[in-house]
């Protein structure tokens, strides 16, 4: 039961070679993905720099042009939202398909916060990331869509110094979610992946809603919450949700952070806070919105500590 790919694109698909109209600047590339690199390019007639994803259209011997397309008719369907990358032009060659990228020259929030341990954000600037991560993800979700694949990787940022905007990228395994069709598909990196997924029980924007607490709590500490030894203690540790709030990283927190974690990582996914409840959360909301009598209470979590593996580990997509 293979929810429909979207297959209405606006785009003119180009088909003269990319290099008629842009140079591609040599150097190292943004990123490479699991089918293919995103290079760096400049538009010749503009001087505009465009990030240019490579897809491969064959993959494991099958034919994903229609993966691709869907991830074009997905990018346009978000074209109005500012915290979306932004599609340019699509291109298509024999083997594979290019697409035309707003350039995000900060480059992803993995680098940023995983990798460089050091240059971890500060509980300020992951507060002020998280509200724009959450306004994308609310723009996405009360349009119906399903991103199903956030995580540090997926989320850019316009510049670095200083701290620039959230854009959301990769809407390869997002999904349109209607009311009277379920969705059901083991999909997504094992360490963000809700444990709904893993049960083959529906999702729901509440899916993504768990991605948004495993980031809060990588972007905070650098510690992958539910990262095991290998695929299937991690998995293991999601669907018991064995999360530990006792880790040394946690202690100078803001308690209020750790409370819209605890909102979120719910085995429930209908008792999970909304993109829009966590821009309304004590730890989130602005000072004008701020009560003056009391402290929201957070419940206690007294499971033993466990030692998650502080590797990120691969990437890696989970096929049915
Ligand atoms: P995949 O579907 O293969 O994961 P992504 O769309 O996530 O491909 O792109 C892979 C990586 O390339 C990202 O993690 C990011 O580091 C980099 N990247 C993607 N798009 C851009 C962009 N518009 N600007 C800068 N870097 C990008
Ligand atoms: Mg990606």
């Amino acid at each position: 039961e293979r929810p429909a790919l979207l297959t209405d694109i606006k785009v003119d698909i180009r088909t003269e070679p990319l290099t008629e109209r842009y140079s591609l600047t040599p150097g190292k590339e943004l990123g490479r993905g699991k089918f293919g690199v995103v290079r760096r390019c400049v538009e010749k007639h503009t001087g505009t720099e465009f990030a240019a994803k490579f897809v491969r259209k064959r993959r494991r011997g099958q034919d994903c042009r229609r993966e691709v397309i869907h991830e074009v008719s997905m990018l346009e369907l978000t074209s109005s939202c500012s915290r979306v990358i932004n599609l340019h032009e699509v291109y298509e060659t024999p083997s594979e398909m290019v697409l035309l990228l707003e350039y995000a020259s900060g480059g992803d929030l993995f680098e940023q916060c995983v990798a460089e341990h050091t240059g971890a954000f500060s509980q300020e600037e992951v507060k002020v990331l998280m509200r724009q991560i959450l306004e994308g993800v609310g723009f996405l979700h009360s349009n119906n869509i399903v991103h199903l694949d956030l995580k540090p990787q997926n989320l850019l940022l316009t510049s670095t110094n200083p701290l620039g905007d959230i854009k959301i990228v990769d809407f390869g395994l997002s999904r349109v979610v209607r009311e009277n069709q379920e969705l059901r598909e083991i999909m997504g990196t094992p360490e963000y992946v809700a444990p709904e997924t893993l049960n083959y029980e529906p999702i729901t924007t509440a899916t993504d809603m768990w991605s948004i607490g495993v980031l809060t709590y990588v972007m905070l500490t650098g510690i992958s919450p539910f990262l095991g030894e290998d695929k299937q203690e991690t998995f293991l540790n999601i669907s018991q949700v064995n999360v530990s709030y006792t880790e040394e990283e946690l202690e100078a927190l803001d308690p209020s952070a750790i409370c819209f974690i605890q909102a979120v990582l719910l085995k429930d996914p209908r008792a999970r806070l909304s993109a829009e409840e966590c821009l309304r959360h004590e730890w989130l909301r602005g000072p004008e919105w701020q009560p003056h009598t009391r402290k929201e209470t957070c419940i206690g979590e007294e499971d033993p500590p466990h030692t998650p593996d502080k590797d990120p580990g691969v990437e890696e997509l989970i096929v049915m």
